[in-house]
């Protein structure tokens, strides 16, 4: 059996286990691509591209499956990636502020020692 990269004709892949149907994947030794050998459908980029645009145009994706020819389980897996890459922000760390108001009161409360009370 010979196998052959989908993406760049490479014919050199590795073993990449399988997918949660069972069926054995593989991976480009090249590009890295991950495809299957059987009863996997390869979606290229341009496919993904075109069924995005058209779900950001509010189309249902289950309209995209009929029009692309993509089923609409991949579809909207394509959209929750793309929405969680977008999504993807530092969260604020609000207990330093707080660390930082008591550093301040401690700093403050110091102050209030009571000085020149002594002399030479
Ligand atoms: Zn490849």
């Amino acid at each position: 059996m010979t196998l052959q990269c989908p993406d760049c004709q490479h014919q050199e892949v590795r073993n990449a286990g399988t997918s949660r149907h069972g069926h054995r994947r593989w991976a480009c030794k090249a590009c890295g691509r991950t495809f299957g050998d059987k009863n996997y459908r390869l979606i290229d980029s341009q496919t993904r591209e075109r069924a995005l645009a058209l779900y950001a145009e509010g189309m249902s994706a289950r309209a995209i499956e009929r029009i692309v020819g993509v089923s609409h389980n991949s579809v909207l897996n394509w959209v929750r990636k793309e929405v969680a890459d977008q999504a993807l922000q530092p969260i604020p760390p609000a207990t330093q502020q707080v660390v930082e108001i008591d550093e301040m009161w401690s700093y403050a409360g110091s102050k209030k020692d009571p000085s020149g009370s002594g002399g030479p």
